[in-house]
Parts: structure tokens; C-alpha cells; sequence
């Protein structure tokens, strides 16, 4: 039989090849998943700070049970959880909605695209000197 410290809470057990975490832990996830579970059930409505304040579940593990899809959601609700962190538009995964990725990355390209503006102005002004101070 395999033993292994809980990556929990370090605790040693049996490992059976599957789970990382002892049994005792592995109910209490288990308790913290039903518990969202349920409570978005009771809630559909219900952003996920919300969620995590309710269930005292971190946001971190409630996007993860989103994420591996282990929570279902209906569709109609699916959308009400998440949103995005810039326009506060509903959306289903991720950080922000498809519109404000493509203004952040044109925001991005946009703001390299000054910096090397303004690197350059710098290289001619150095030019500049340099060429003033040969004659
Ligand atoms: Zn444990
Ligand atoms: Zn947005």
C-alpha cells in the first residue's frame, strides 16, 4: 500500500493512486463542493463573490469547479456567475468579455507602441547631440 502526506494538510494516508488529499480533507472538499453546488442551485442568480461569501469557498476553487465543469449549470444561469472584471458584463469564463479582451489587447499593442515611439524620439535627440557635437 502506497502512503502519502495529504497536500492539504500534510497528514499521511493511504494513497489509492487517485486522490491527493487524505479522506478527511477529501470529504471536506466534498462538503465545500455540495455546498456551492446548492447553494447556486438556491441562487441562480448569484455572482460568485457572492457564492464565496455565502459558502465561504474561495472564488479561486469556485472558478476551478467551473472550469473542470464540474459544476453544471443550467444555460440560463450559466452566464450570471462570472463577470467580467472590467465592464461587469455576465460571462461564462475567464476574467473579462470578449469585447473588453480585444480592447485590452489593442489597449496593450497600443501602449507598446508608445513607449517605442518615445524610445525613438530619445535616439534622435541623442543623434542630434552627437551630431551637433562633431562639427
Ligand atoms: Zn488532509
Ligand atoms: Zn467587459
Amino acid at each position: 500500500m502506497n502512503i502519502k502526506n495529504c497536500s492539504k494538510c500534510g497528514k499521511i494516508f493511504a494513497y489509492d493512486g487517485i486522490n491527493k488529499l487524505c479522506p478527511k480533507c477529501r470529504k471536506e472538499e466534498e462538503e465545500e463542493f455540495s455546498r456551492v453546488k446548492e447553494y447556486i442551485y438556491n441562487n441562480p442568480g448569484a455572482n460568485i463573490q457572492l457564492v464565496s461569501e455565502e459558502t465561504g469557498v474561495p472564488v479561486k476553487k469556485i472558478l476551478r469547479y467551473l472550469r473542470e465543469g464540474r459544476l453544471e449549470l443550467k444555460d440560463e444561469y450559466n452566464n450570471l456567475i462570472l463577470a467580467c472584471e472590467r465592464c461587469g458584463k455576465p460571462i461564462k469564463t475567464g476574467r473579462f468579455c470578449d469585447k473588453c479582451v480585444v480592447e485590452l489587447q489593442r489597449e496593450l499593442k497600443g501602449a507598446v507602441a508608445k513607449n517605442e515611439s518615445i524610445r525613438k524620439n530619445k535616439e534622435k535627440d541623442k543623434m542630434y547631440i552627437a551630431e551637433r557635437y562633431k562639427k
